[in-house]
């Protein structure tokens, strides 16, 4: 195989005519990106996913597309680049992980599989990033994270993170996402019916979503209700582990994994509903975090089978009809939503049961915003170029509300939207919905 100059490498890769695996020894065996071998093998160097890819289009940089991800995969495996190559670390670290290649790609190359295995291996021989591991700490640990929660959400409840969003870096930056956090949109609760005809649903609580979305989580409660659904807690449940599998923690990842499955198997519920996009395409693929593991492998697969994002729940009932919103509304698909669960049109039925809500076609709505979890404060400059495309786009359509259904993205957007000084929010569509059901009350 001739190895390509890693950086600067602007052309087309030289695709390897010989699979990694006709002969050659593995030079990673055991390593989680060896068992993602028939994946890498899937790829046709066709290039059909290079268009979908932010990172390749905002830095028109063969290495940072995914086809250029996927030949540096390979070329780990035959050890012709060292885990440790700096420019392996750089290229594979700025991949958002938005998985648009995955929807593009007409082979059917799992590219999430490989990325997750591909960071877990490299992490083997470098240090995950200071920042990125107190943060996986952090979400890893009951204790600490309600400690992080309840000073994030006092923070957040006084003026300081929007005075402060408007200095420079990151700090800024994290303080608009900080701004950013909860609903626009005030209202009252209102009364909702038992529900239950459609089946139990026990909500995927989330870290972000709980902890600076509490009313985002009330009001999918009671919509969930009002279409059918009786909700019931499931005790117990933790950090779904999707930021812990995409920062190459898998152990960590797994070990979450299992505590969702006991506290769901337990709750009894018949479905689980979700309304992270980022936690739900990380329940779903439960079943291959544990494909290794005999005692938890069926389980993980029973559990997965059952998760939804709110918006298929939503969609499957109707969803019932609220009261007039007249609001110009503009919907941003969440990365894994769209191509991690391949959910598209649940989301606009949620927004079309708002009646009088004028909903404006979003450009490049299926493109990553740049938050990806953590990979906004570890990759900030690839991220504000992502980002920078995303505000550009949304100030086209001179929408009130941008909707999407993922707290990483929310609180990305929103903060772009604050620091540009736009007017418009970002909110998620059940929040939408819930105040067109709350002004049916009044
Ligand atoms: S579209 Fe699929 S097969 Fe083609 S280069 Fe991209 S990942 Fe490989
Ligand atoms: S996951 Fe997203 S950023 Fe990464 S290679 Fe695929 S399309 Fe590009």
């Amino acid at each position: 195989m001739t190895l390509l100059p890693l950086d600067g490498m602007r052309g087309l890769v030289e695709p390897d005519p010989v699979p990694a695996d006709a002969g050659r020894p593995c030079a990673l065996p055991g390593s989680p990106l060896a068992g993602e071998l028939p994946g890498i093998n899937a790829c046709v160097h066709c290039g059909f996913c290079l268009q979908a890819c932010p990172t390749y289009l905002a830095l028109e940089d063969e290495n940072d597309s995914p086809r250029g991800r996927i030949f540096l995969m390979r070329s780990l495996l035959e050890g012709t680049v060292a885990p440790d190559d700096a420019s392996m670390q750089t290229h594979i670290g700025r991949c958002l992980g938005c998985r648009a290649c995955e929807t593009a790609c007409p082979s059917g190359v799992p590219y999430g599989h490989l990325l997750e295995a591909t960071i877990a291996t490299l992490s083997q021989s470098r240090r995950i990033p200071f920042i990125a591991r107190l943060i996986l700490a952090v979400f890893a640990n009951r204790i600490l994270l309600s400690i992080a929660m309840f000073g994030s959400r006092l923070v957040a409840a006084t003026p300081l993170p929007t005075l402060l969003s408007r200095i420079g870096g990151r700090s800024g930056f994290a303080m608009a996402m900080l701004a950013s956090a909860g609903s626009p949109l005030e209202r009252d609760p209102y009364s909702t019916p038992v529900g239950g005809e459609r089946g139990k649903a026990a909500l995927l609580e989330g870290c972000v979503m709980e902890g600076l979305f509490t009313d985002t989580n009330r009001a999918t409660e009671r919509v969930l209700r009002v279409n059918g659904y009786a909700t019931i807690p499931a005790k117990g449940q933790r950090c779904c582990g999707a930021l812990h599998a995409h920062a190459g923690d898998l152990e960590k990842a797994r070990m979450l994994a299992r505590g969702n499955i006991e506290a769901f198997e337990r709750s009894g519920a018949d479905v689980i509903a979700v309304n992270s996009a980022g936690c739900g395409a990380m329940m779903k693929d439960y079943e291959h975090l544990l494909k290794d593991d005999p005692n938890w492998r069926e389980r993980a697969a029973a559990v997965a089978g059952r998760v939804r994002d709110v918006s298929e729940l939503l969609a499957a009932a109707g969803p019932v009809p609220g009261a007039a919103l007249p609001l110009r509304v503009s919907y941003d698909a969440p990365c894994h939503l769209l191509h991690g669960q391949r959910v598209s049109l649940p989301p606009l039925a949620v927004l079309a049961a708002i009646p009088q809500l004028e909903l404006v076609p979003l450009r490049d709505s299926d493109q990553c915003c740049g938050s990806a979890g953590i990979f906004n404060l570890i990759e900030p400059e690839t991220s504000d170029l992502v980002l920078s495309a995303k505000l550009a786009n949304i100030a086209e359509t001179g929408a009130q509300f941008i909707a999407t259904g993922n707290p990483g993205c929310l609180m990305q957007i929103g903060a772009g939207l604050l620091r540009s000084r736009s007017r418009t929010r970002a909110i998620h569509p059940v929040d939408l919905l819930d105040a067109s059901y709350a002004m049916a009350k009044q």
